[in-house]
Protein backbone atom coordinates (compact mmCIF):
# COMPACT_ATOMS: atom_id res chain seq x y z
CA UNK A 1 0.00 0.00 0.00
CA UNK A 2 1.71 3.55 -0.81
CA UNK A 3 1.68 6.12 1.97
CA UNK A 4 -1.29 7.83 0.27
CA UNK A 5 -3.87 4.57 0.02
CA UNK A 6 -2.29 3.54 3.59
CA UNK A 7 -3.38 7.69 4.77
CA UNK A 8 -6.69 7.14 3.46
CA UNK A 9 -7.19 3.35 4.68
CA UNK A 10 -6.01 4.61 8.28
CA UNK A 11 -8.67 8.29 8.24
CA UNK A 12 -11.28 6.07 7.71
CA UNK A 13 -10.75 3.42 10.48
CA UNK A 14 -9.73 6.07 12.79
CA UNK A 15 -12.24 6.02 15.57
CA UNK A 16 -10.55 6.00 18.78
CA UNK A 17 -11.86 4.94 22.37
CA UNK A 18 -11.69 6.91 24.99
CA UNK A 19 -8.65 6.04 27.37
CA UNK A 20 -9.81 3.91 30.34
CA UNK A 21 -7.92 3.57 33.96
CA UNK A 22 -8.47 -0.21 35.17
CA UNK A 23 -7.57 0.35 39.17
CA UNK A 24 -5.28 -2.20 40.70
CA UNK A 25 -6.91 -4.61 43.38
CA UNK A 26 -6.72 -3.90 46.43
CA UNK A 27 -7.71 -4.91 49.68
CA UNK A 28 -10.84 -2.31 51.29
CA UNK A 29 -10.20 -1.10 54.51
CA UNK A 30 -12.57 0.67 56.77
CA UNK A 31 -11.51 4.01 58.02
CA UNK A 32 -14.30 4.96 60.56
CA UNK A 33 -17.06 4.34 58.06
CA UNK A 34 -15.14 5.70 54.98
CA UNK A 35 -14.23 2.93 53.07
CA UNK A 36 -10.65 2.93 51.30
CA UNK A 37 -9.30 0.62 48.71
CA UNK A 38 -11.13 -2.92 47.07
CA UNK A 39 -12.89 -0.57 44.45
CA UNK A 40 -14.15 1.91 46.56
CA UNK A 41 -14.05 5.51 44.99
CA UNK A 42 -11.15 7.16 45.42
CA UNK A 43 -10.93 9.08 48.81
CA UNK A 44 -10.07 12.87 49.19
CA UNK A 45 -7.82 13.69 52.29
CA UNK A 46 -6.80 16.46 54.33
CA UNK A 47 -4.23 17.64 57.12
CA UNK A 48 -5.10 20.40 59.56
CA UNK A 49 -1.88 23.44 60.23
CA UNK A 50 -3.45 24.00 63.76
CA UNK A 51 -2.08 23.20 66.75
CA UNK A 52 -4.26 20.29 67.73
CA UNK A 53 -4.49 21.58 71.57
CA UNK A 54 -6.21 24.59 70.19
CA UNK A 55 -9.59 22.99 70.17
CA UNK A 56 -11.61 26.27 69.44
CA UNK A 57 -8.88 26.42 66.08
CA UNK A 58 -9.12 22.96 65.13
CA UNK A 59 -12.96 22.08 65.43
CA UNK A 60 -13.17 24.98 63.17
CA UNK A 61 -10.14 23.55 60.81
CA UNK A 62 -11.77 20.39 60.53
CA UNK A 63 -15.29 21.84 59.72
CA UNK A 64 -13.64 23.94 57.00
CA UNK A 65 -11.71 20.82 55.49
CA UNK A 66 -14.51 18.79 55.59
CA UNK A 67 -16.91 20.87 54.30
CA UNK A 68 -14.95 21.89 51.27
CA UNK A 69 -15.28 18.00 50.77
CA UNK A 70 -12.36 15.95 53.01
CA UNK A 71 -13.29 12.80 53.68
CA UNK A 72 -10.89 11.97 55.85
CA UNK A 73 -8.79 14.70 58.19
CA UNK A 74 -5.79 13.49 59.60
CA UNK A 75 -4.36 15.74 62.82
CA UNK A 76 -1.17 16.09 64.67
CA UNK A 77 -0.83 14.43 67.89
CA UNK A 78 2.74 15.56 69.00
CA UNK A 79 2.07 16.19 72.86
CA UNK A 80 0.20 15.42 75.72
CA UNK A 81 -2.13 17.99 75.19
CA UNK A 82 -2.86 17.82 71.37
CA UNK A 83 -3.92 14.08 72.48
CA UNK A 84 -6.02 15.15 75.40
CA UNK A 85 -7.46 17.33 72.88
CA UNK A 86 -8.48 15.06 70.68
CA UNK A 87 -11.62 13.77 72.08
CA UNK A 88 -12.66 17.36 73.06
CA UNK A 89 -12.23 17.93 69.44
CA UNK A 90 -14.10 15.25 68.34
CA UNK A 91 -16.66 15.62 70.66
CA UNK A 92 -17.34 19.33 69.33
CA UNK A 93 -16.90 18.16 65.59
CA UNK A 94 -20.40 15.48 66.45
CA UNK A 95 -22.27 18.38 67.96
CA UNK A 96 -22.12 20.78 64.79
CA UNK A 97 -22.95 17.80 62.63
CA UNK A 98 -19.31 17.40 61.31
CA UNK A 99 -18.61 13.51 60.85
CA UNK A 100 -16.15 13.38 59.11
CA UNK A 101 -13.49 10.86 60.52
CA UNK A 102 -10.22 12.07 62.10
CA UNK A 103 -6.60 10.92 61.83
CA UNK A 104 -4.37 10.64 64.46
CA UNK A 105 -0.51 11.69 62.72
CA UNK A 106 2.17 10.41 65.45
CA UNK A 107 5.96 10.57 65.14
CA UNK A 108 8.50 9.20 67.77
CA UNK A 109 6.07 9.43 70.91
CA UNK A 110 2.76 7.67 69.27
CA UNK A 111 3.63 4.74 71.71
CA UNK A 112 3.15 6.68 74.74
CA UNK A 113 0.31 9.04 74.04
CA UNK A 114 -1.94 6.14 72.66
CA UNK A 115 -1.38 4.24 75.90
CA UNK A 116 -1.59 7.21 78.22
CA UNK A 117 -4.70 8.81 75.93
CA UNK A 118 -7.14 6.00 75.59
CA UNK A 119 -9.89 8.46 74.71
CA UNK A 120 -7.65 9.78 71.94
CA UNK A 121 -6.95 6.35 71.06
CA UNK A 122 -10.86 5.42 70.55
CA UNK A 123 -11.73 8.97 69.15
CA UNK A 124 -9.60 8.54 66.19
CA UNK A 125 -10.30 6.65 63.33
CA UNK A 126 -6.93 5.39 62.02
CA UNK A 127 -3.51 6.11 63.34
CA UNK A 128 -0.31 6.88 60.82
CA UNK A 129 2.65 5.86 62.03
CA UNK A 130 5.73 6.26 60.49
CA UNK A 131 8.36 3.53 60.80
CA UNK A 132 11.13 5.68 60.29
CA UNK A 133 11.14 7.54 63.24
CA UNK A 134 8.90 5.48 65.53
CA UNK A 135 12.14 4.40 67.81
CA UNK A 136 15.47 4.13 67.59
CA UNK A 137 17.70 0.85 68.15
CA UNK A 138 16.08 -1.63 70.12
CA UNK A 139 13.32 0.39 70.95
CA UNK A 140 12.19 0.46 67.39
CA UNK A 141 10.60 -2.83 67.40
CA UNK A 142 8.97 -2.62 70.70
CA UNK A 143 7.62 0.93 70.19
CA UNK A 144 5.95 -0.14 66.99
CA UNK A 145 4.50 -3.15 68.49
CA UNK A 146 2.68 -1.41 71.47
CA UNK A 147 1.23 1.25 68.47
CA UNK A 148 -0.10 -1.93 66.77
CA UNK A 149 -1.22 -3.62 69.60
CA UNK A 150 -3.21 -0.48 70.56
CA UNK A 151 -4.52 -0.59 67.23
CA UNK A 152 -5.96 -4.19 67.58
CA UNK A 153 -7.32 -3.54 71.38
CA UNK A 154 -8.93 -0.20 70.19
CA UNK A 155 -10.38 -2.09 66.54
CA UNK A 156 -8.75 0.49 64.28
CA UNK A 157 -6.65 0.48 61.15
CA UNK A 158 -3.24 2.20 60.38
CA UNK A 159 -1.19 3.68 57.61
CA UNK A 160 2.10 2.34 57.60
CA UNK A 161 3.41 6.03 56.16
CA UNK A 162 7.22 6.07 55.11
CA UNK A 163 9.01 9.11 54.28
CA UNK A 164 12.10 10.12 52.23
CA UNK A 165 12.90 12.34 54.80
CA UNK A 166 12.76 10.31 57.85
CA UNK A 167 13.53 6.68 56.20
CA UNK A 168 14.83 3.98 58.57
CA UNK A 169 17.80 4.48 58.89
CA UNK A 170 18.88 1.13 60.02
CA UNK A 171 16.85 -0.76 57.40
CA UNK A 172 18.67 1.74 54.69
CA UNK A 173 22.21 1.27 56.36
CA UNK A 174 21.62 -2.88 55.81
CA UNK A 175 20.61 -2.47 52.46
CA UNK A 176 23.45 0.33 51.20
CA UNK A 177 25.67 -2.96 52.86
CA UNK A 178 23.94 -5.35 50.73
CA UNK A 179 24.20 -3.69 47.82
CA UNK A 180 27.82 -3.05 47.89
CA UNK A 181 28.67 -6.59 48.48
CA UNK A 182 26.25 -7.39 45.29
CA UNK A 183 28.23 -8.58 41.54
CA UNK A 184 26.82 -5.55 40.35
CA UNK A 185 25.99 -3.07 43.04
CA UNK A 186 23.14 -0.21 42.10
CA UNK A 187 23.51 3.64 42.33
CA UNK A 188 23.18 4.69 45.80
CA UNK A 189 19.04 6.25 45.14
CA UNK A 190 18.09 3.46 43.95
CA UNK A 191 19.20 1.47 46.87
CA UNK A 192 17.41 4.61 48.61
CA UNK A 193 14.24 4.40 46.53
CA UNK A 194 14.04 -0.05 46.92
CA UNK A 195 14.58 1.15 51.14
CA UNK A 196 11.24 3.19 51.12
CA UNK A 197 9.10 0.52 49.73
CA UNK A 198 10.99 -2.23 51.96
CA UNK A 199 10.52 -0.35 54.99
CA UNK A 200 6.58 -0.25 54.11
CA UNK A 201 6.40 -4.28 53.02
CA UNK A 202 8.33 -5.12 56.33
CA UNK A 203 6.67 -2.74 58.23
CA UNK A 204 3.19 -3.99 57.54
CA UNK A 205 4.17 -7.97 57.71
CA UNK A 206 5.46 -7.15 60.66
CA UNK A 207 2.50 -5.48 62.13
CA UNK A 208 0.28 -8.34 60.62
CA UNK A 209 2.70 -11.05 62.38
CA UNK A 210 2.11 -8.88 65.68
CA UNK A 211 -2.31 -10.12 64.60
CA UNK A 212 -3.17 -6.74 62.98
CA UNK A 213 -5.31 -7.74 60.29
CA UNK A 214 -4.36 -7.29 56.86
CA UNK A 215 -7.68 -5.76 55.80
CA UNK A 216 -6.50 -3.00 58.47
CA UNK A 217 -3.59 -1.65 56.74
CA UNK A 218 -3.25 1.60 54.23
CA UNK A 219 0.15 2.08 52.78
CA UNK A 220 2.07 5.28 51.53
CA UNK A 221 6.08 6.12 50.18
CA UNK A 222 6.50 9.40 49.96
CA UNK A 223 8.87 11.56 48.65
CA UNK A 224 9.41 14.77 46.62
CA UNK A 225 10.38 14.00 43.08
CA UNK A 226 7.71 13.24 41.04
CA UNK A 227 9.92 10.89 38.57
CA UNK A 228 10.99 8.79 42.00
CA UNK A 229 6.90 8.76 43.59
CA UNK A 230 6.19 7.25 39.94
CA UNK A 231 8.51 4.63 40.29
CA UNK A 232 8.02 4.03 44.00
CA UNK A 233 4.32 3.68 44.16
CA UNK A 234 4.82 1.54 41.11
CA UNK A 235 6.99 -1.28 42.55
CA UNK A 236 4.73 -0.60 45.91
CA UNK A 237 1.72 -1.16 43.92
CA UNK A 238 3.19 -4.65 42.58
CA UNK A 239 4.38 -5.97 45.61
CA UNK A 240 1.41 -5.81 47.63
CA UNK A 241 -2.34 -5.51 47.57
CA UNK A 242 -3.06 -3.39 50.72
CA UNK A 243 -4.43 0.28 49.44
CA UNK A 244 -2.36 3.12 48.51
CA UNK A 245 -2.11 6.49 49.75
CA UNK A 246 -0.97 8.64 46.85
CA UNK A 247 1.16 12.15 48.05
CA UNK A 248 3.56 14.10 46.81
CA UNK A 249 5.84 15.09 50.06
CA UNK A 250 7.03 18.28 50.14
CA UNK A 251 5.18 19.80 46.76
CA UNK A 252 5.45 23.54 47.75
CA UNK A 253 3.51 26.47 47.14
CA UNK A 254 1.07 27.61 44.45
CA UNK A 255 1.26 26.34 41.49
CA UNK A 256 4.66 24.82 41.24
CA UNK A 257 2.82 22.28 44.39
CA UNK A 258 -0.17 21.44 42.52
CA UNK A 259 1.38 20.79 39.05
CA UNK A 260 4.03 18.52 40.44
CA UNK A 261 1.19 17.14 42.51
CA UNK A 262 -0.91 16.58 39.60
CA UNK A 263 1.89 15.31 36.82
CA UNK A 264 2.93 12.55 39.68
CA UNK A 265 -0.52 11.93 41.20
CA UNK A 266 -1.59 12.14 37.54
CA UNK A 267 0.37 9.34 36.34
CA UNK A 268 -0.31 6.91 38.79
CA UNK A 269 -3.84 6.98 39.03
CA UNK A 270 -4.04 6.80 35.16
CA UNK A 271 -1.94 3.64 35.75
CA UNK A 272 -5.05 2.47 38.32
CA UNK A 273 -2.91 3.30 41.65
CA UNK A 274 -4.00 5.09 44.16
CA UNK A 275 -6.82 4.02 46.89
CA UNK A 276 -7.08 8.00 48.67
CA UNK A 277 -4.71 10.64 48.11
CA UNK A 278 -3.88 14.02 50.15
CA UNK A 279 -2.51 16.98 47.79
CA UNK A 280 0.62 18.49 50.47
CA UNK A 281 0.48 22.22 49.25
CA UNK A 282 2.27 24.98 51.36
CA UNK A 283 -0.34 27.74 51.95
CA UNK A 284 0.62 30.79 51.51
CA UNK A 285 1.22 32.59 55.11
CA UNK A 286 -3.01 33.03 56.19
CA UNK A 287 -3.86 31.29 52.97
CA UNK A 288 -6.67 28.83 52.78
CA UNK A 289 -5.95 25.56 54.28
CA UNK A 290 -9.23 24.27 51.93
CA UNK A 291 -6.75 24.50 48.55
CA UNK A 292 -5.38 21.17 48.91
CA UNK A 293 -8.99 19.35 48.75
CA UNK A 294 -10.38 21.67 46.11
CA UNK A 295 -7.28 20.41 44.26
CA UNK A 296 -7.69 16.78 45.10
CA UNK A 297 -11.06 16.77 44.34
CA UNK A 298 -10.28 18.22 40.82
CA UNK A 299 -7.56 16.58 40.15
CA UNK A 300 -9.53 13.57 40.55
CA UNK A 301 -12.47 15.13 38.69
CA UNK A 302 -10.97 16.55 35.59
CA UNK A 303 -9.19 12.67 35.03
CA UNK A 304 -12.89 11.31 35.12
CA UNK A 305 -12.22 9.31 38.34
CA UNK A 306 -14.99 11.11 40.32
CA UNK A 307 -17.83 13.76 40.18
CA UNK A 308 -17.43 16.23 43.23
CA UNK A 309 -18.75 19.87 41.93
CA UNK A 310 -20.06 21.14 38.42
CA UNK A 311 -16.57 22.33 36.33
CA UNK A 312 -16.75 25.22 34.42
CA UNK A 313 -15.02 25.09 30.80
CA UNK A 314 -13.78 28.42 29.91
CA UNK A 315 -11.61 29.16 27.12
CA UNK A 316 -8.37 31.11 28.07
CA UNK A 317 -9.10 34.05 25.85
CA UNK A 318 -6.87 35.33 22.97
CA UNK A 319 -6.70 38.70 21.32
CA UNK A 320 -10.43 38.21 20.16
CA UNK A 321 -11.91 38.79 23.20
CA UNK A 322 -10.05 42.06 25.01
CA UNK A 323 -12.35 42.41 27.54
CA UNK A 324 -12.15 40.62 30.77
CA UNK A 325 -16.02 40.20 30.90
CA UNK A 326 -15.92 36.64 30.35
CA UNK A 327 -13.08 35.88 32.81
CA UNK A 328 -15.12 37.55 35.42
CA UNK A 329 -18.14 35.38 34.11
CA UNK A 330 -16.52 32.19 34.34
CA UNK A 331 -14.81 32.93 37.88
CA UNK A 332 -18.21 34.18 39.16
CA UNK A 333 -20.06 31.04 37.77
CA UNK A 334 -17.20 28.72 39.30
CA UNK A 335 -17.85 30.16 42.27
CA UNK A 336 -21.89 30.18 42.18
CA UNK A 337 -21.62 26.95 41.12
CA UNK A 338 -19.13 25.96 44.13
CA UNK A 339 -20.29 27.63 46.87
CA UNK A 340 -23.80 26.43 45.91
CA UNK A 341 -22.80 22.47 46.41
CA UNK A 342 -23.19 21.85 49.95
CA UNK A 343 -26.86 22.38 49.67
CA UNK A 344 -27.06 21.42 46.38
CA UNK A 345 -25.47 17.81 47.17
CA UNK A 346 -28.15 16.25 48.99
CA UNK A 347 -31.12 17.94 47.07
CA UNK A 348 -30.14 17.46 43.69
CA UNK A 349 -28.69 14.15 42.79
CA UNK A 350 -26.03 13.98 40.08
CA UNK A 351 -25.14 17.97 39.78
CA UNK A 352 -21.64 17.05 40.56
CA UNK A 353 -21.46 16.10 37.15
CA UNK A 354 -22.75 18.90 35.28
CA UNK A 355 -20.51 20.35 32.82
CA UNK A 356 -21.03 24.65 32.01
CA UNK A 357 -19.26 26.49 29.51
CA UNK A 358 -18.08 29.98 29.49
CA UNK A 359 -16.27 31.32 26.15
CA UNK A 360 -15.13 34.52 24.67
CA UNK A 361 -15.63 34.49 21.27
CA UNK A 362 -18.14 32.89 18.56
CA UNK A 363 -14.37 30.59 17.10
CA UNK A 364 -15.09 27.90 19.79
CA UNK A 365 -17.36 29.40 22.08
CA UNK A 366 -21.00 28.05 20.24
CA UNK A 367 -19.33 23.96 19.68
CA UNK A 368 -17.82 24.19 23.02
CA UNK A 369 -21.09 25.26 24.51
CA UNK A 370 -23.03 22.84 22.40
CA UNK A 371 -20.81 19.92 24.06
CA UNK A 372 -21.67 21.07 28.14
CA UNK A 373 -24.95 20.82 29.80
CA UNK A 374 -25.24 24.65 29.50
CA UNK A 375 -23.00 27.23 27.75
CA UNK A 376 -22.87 30.63 26.90
CA UNK A 377 -20.88 32.29 24.36
CA UNK A 378 -19.96 35.87 24.42
CA UNK A 379 -19.55 38.30 22.24
CA UNK A 380 -15.71 38.64 20.90
CA UNK A 381 -14.06 41.95 20.05
CA UNK A 382 -15.98 43.42 17.08
CA UNK A 383 -18.72 40.83 17.31
CA UNK A 384 -22.25 41.72 17.51
CA UNK A 385 -22.86 42.18 21.18
CA UNK A 386 -25.40 38.94 22.11
CA UNK A 387 -24.25 35.86 24.24
CA UNK A 388 -26.41 33.08 23.03
CA UNK A 389 -27.10 30.55 25.74
CA UNK A 390 -26.82 26.37 24.83
CA UNK A 391 -28.78 24.05 26.96
CA UNK A 392 -28.07 20.15 26.31
CA UNK A 393 -26.45 21.25 23.03
CA UNK A 394 -29.53 23.11 21.66
CA UNK A 395 -29.39 27.18 21.73
CA UNK A 396 -32.07 28.60 23.86
CA UNK A 397 -31.77 32.54 24.25
CA UNK A 398 -29.96 34.94 23.02
CA UNK A 399 -28.63 37.16 26.03
CA UNK A 400 -27.93 40.57 25.48
CA UNK A 401 -26.76 43.89 27.53
CA UNK A 402 -24.98 44.32 31.06
CA UNK A 403 -26.82 42.30 33.19
CA UNK A 404 -25.94 39.01 31.26
CA UNK A 405 -24.40 37.86 33.98
CA UNK A 406 -26.94 37.93 36.60
CA UNK A 407 -29.23 36.34 34.07
CA UNK A 408 -27.24 33.19 32.76
CA UNK A 409 -26.59 32.46 36.59
CA UNK A 410 -29.98 32.63 36.76
CA UNK A 411 -30.57 30.44 34.05
CA UNK A 412 -27.98 27.74 35.32
CA UNK A 413 -30.30 27.42 38.33
CA UNK A 414 -33.15 27.11 36.55
CA UNK A 415 -31.17 24.44 34.88
CA UNK A 416 -30.16 22.72 38.05
CA UNK A 417 -34.03 22.80 39.09
CA UNK A 418 -35.16 20.91 36.50
CA UNK A 419 -32.45 18.54 35.38
CA UNK A 420 -31.71 17.38 38.78
CA UNK A 421 -34.40 18.70 41.12
CA UNK A 422 -37.57 17.79 38.30
CA UNK A 423 -38.80 20.81 38.51
CA UNK A 424 -40.45 22.03 35.17
CA UNK A 425 -38.13 23.99 32.64
CA UNK A 426 -38.37 27.61 32.32
CA UNK A 427 -38.76 29.60 29.18
CA UNK A 428 -35.04 30.13 28.57
CA UNK A 429 -34.41 26.34 28.74
CA UNK A 430 -36.58 25.24 25.76
CA UNK A 431 -35.32 25.41 22.64
CA UNK A 432 -36.93 28.53 21.24
CA UNK A 433 -35.18 30.76 19.58
CA UNK A 434 -35.50 34.46 21.85
CA UNK A 435 -33.79 37.42 23.08
CA UNK A 436 -33.69 38.45 26.23
CA UNK A 437 -32.58 42.28 26.62
CA UNK A 438 -30.75 42.48 29.70
CA UNK A 439 -29.65 45.93 29.14
CA UNK A 440 -27.17 46.53 26.16
CA UNK A 441 -23.44 45.77 26.93
CA UNK A 442 -20.76 48.43 27.71
S1 LIG B 1 -12.99 30.92 21.99
FE1 LIG B 1 -12.46 32.84 20.97
S2 LIG B 1 -11.72 34.16 22.65
FE2 LIG B 1 -11.67 32.07 23.43
S3 LIG B 1 -9.56 31.43 22.99
FE3 LIG B 1 -10.85 30.70 21.30
S4 LIG B 1 -10.66 32.30 19.75
FE4 LIG B 1 -9.92 33.19 21.67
Amino acid sequence: MNPRTSAQASARGSAIERAAVYRRASRRVDVGGVAVGGGAPIVVQSMTNTDTADIEATVAQVAALAGAGSELVRVTINTTEAAAAVPVIRRRLDDIGCSVPLIGDFHYNGHKLLTQHPDCAQALAKYRINPGNVGKGSKRDSQFATLIELAIEYGKPVRIGVNWGSLDQALLARMMDENAQSAKPADAEAVMRGAIVASALESAQQAEALGLPGDRIILSCKVSDVQDLVAVYGELARRCDYPLHLGLTEAGMGSKGIVASAAAMGVLLQQGIGDTLRVSLTPEPGGDRTREVVVAQELLQTMGLRSFAPMVAACPGCGRTTSTYFQELAQRIQTFLRNSMPAWRARYPGVETMRVAVMGCVVNGPGESRLANIGISLPGTGETPVAPVFVDGQKTVTLKGDGIADEFERIVLDYVRMKYGGEPATAELLPERRTLAVKAIA
